[in-house]
């Protein structure tokens, strides 16, 4: 008997380890079947936050800068559009403040709208074409090719067919005090260290500056209004600006390069965690982002639809101290084109000139992006909106709009990546 219950446990004990043994085997089969499916992939913030760019939102922060007219400096409409594009900020939960600076204009530069313009009513072309096939030396070390238009500031009000418009334009600059506005979002792990995005909300001509350049601004406006979103966040600081006083000469960004520069990376009070001006580590301009119809035709006539090569001109300053750093930022920005941008591809050039980033690239690595390049397209007169009264709302189509989107996904892309941003 007592064999045969030794038996049974015996036989048991042999039960037992096959059955565990078999059990093991099932176990590690489903471990490898699991590892066999790939893992469910977890989401791009990135691409996330590309997708809430809408072409109805931008359209309509343009919009709501067009009810300042051209938000020409030193006038109250301009005064008005800084209040409202700040008010707008705060909505969107991004803090603000405000660059204070004094302009005076040079007694010799008096006529601060330029030349240009003069003559005619309606939406004929600023002025006649002055080459054709002549390669010539333009703005940034660009060189002009084929057709090319003069262009020009229009300061003739009658070329304002829209009297409202006309009338809301009438005040002249003055000189005096200036202000601009900026709002922070604040990094997690690295506060002390930002990125600058910008584009200037001042423009001129008797128009609407729709494209020169509310169509940068609600650009800038559109990403600060993503990145404040309270499921945001970033290690890295950014700081959204809108400069003043872009047309007379960069005044505006120049005041808050002399003004802040020497703050970098300073903590205040020290033991806050706190940096009122974080280290520069890139200055981003946006400036005019909707129009590429083309080069000029032969008899001054232009495109009147977006070309479908149309692309975003990102620019570096070849001369520029930091030339080699701004150049890598430049392709980083491409490269986020090419991966998240959905209609309109991007192109790099190294001939930025005249606009905000200018003040900013000898001490950092400073690109723009625009609807074309600014030496050898707009300064040949691509764009016959221009500093003229056609600059208005109604004449951009959403083919247009949607390249400014296009630059808009961009920017966020690559700044985000940048940034170190992620989704809570
Ligand atoms: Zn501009």
């Amino acid at each position: 008997m007592d064999f045969a219950r030794e038996g049974l446990r015996v036989s048991n004990s042999v039960f037992m380890k096959r059955l565990f043994l078999l059990l093991t085997v099932v176990a590690s089969v489903s471990v490898h079947a699991q590892q066999l499916t790939p893992p469910k992939p977890a989401a791009d913030p990135v691409r996330t936050l590309v997708g809430r760019l809408e072409l109805e939102k931008y359209k309509s922060t343009i919009k709501g800068l067009t009810q300042f007219g051209d938000r020409r400096q030193g006038t109250e409409r301009n005064r008005k559009a800084t209040d409202w594009i700040e008010a707008q900020l705060k909505s969107y939960g991004c803090p603000t403040d405000r660059i204070k600076y004094t302009l005076t204009t040079p007694a010799r530069n008096n006529n601060a709208t330029g030349g240009g313009g003069g003559g005619g009513g309606g939406q004929k072309p600023p002025d006649p074409i002055i080459a054709s096939g002549e390669v010539r030396s333009g703005p940034g070390g660009s060189r002009y090719r084929g057709t090319t238009r003069r262009t020009g500031v229009n300061n003739d009000p009658l070329r304002q067919p829209d009297e409202k418009l006309r009338a809301l334009n009438t005040e002249p600059a003055k000189d005096g005090e200036r202000e601009e506005v900026y709002c922070t979002k604040v990094g997690t792990t690295r506060p002390d260290e930002m990125y600058i995005v910008g584009a200037h909300m001042d423009g001129h001509g008797w128009g609407e500056a729709a494209n020169d350049n509310g169509s940068g601004t609600a650009l800038v406006m559109e990403l600060a209004r993503i990145f404040s979103s309270p499921d945001v966040v970033t290690d890295r600081t950014i700081r959204f600006a809108l400069w003043n006083n872009e047309e007379t000469g960069l005044n505006g960004a120049r005041a808050y390069v002399d003004q802040r520069a020497a703050l970098q990376g300073k903590e205040d009070p020290p033991g806050s965690g706190r940096y009122p001006e974080p280290k520069w580590l890139g200055m981003i301009q946006h400036d005019m982002m909707m129009w590429d119809h083309g080069m000029p035709r032969a008899d001054g006539t232009w495109n009147p639809e977006q070309r479908p090569e149309a692309d975003v001109n990102i620019e570096f300053q070849s001369t520029a101290k930091r030339a080699d750093e701004a150049m890598k930022l430049a392709f980083l920005f491409r490269e986020a084109n090419e991966k998240y941008a959905t209609d309109y591809p991007a192109a790099v050039g190294p001939h930025m000139t005249n606009t905000d980033s200018t003040p900013f690239m000898d001490l950092v690595p400073a690109i723009s992006l625009r609807e074309n390049e600014r030496g050898m397209h707009t300064g040949a007169g691509w764009n016959p909106t221009w500093h003229q009264p056609i600059d208005v709302f109604s004449t951009f189509s959403d083919n247009d709009f949607r390249l400014g989107l296009n630059a808009a996904q961009t920017t966020l892309a690559a700044v985000a990546q940048l940034t170190g941003t992620k989704l809570k």
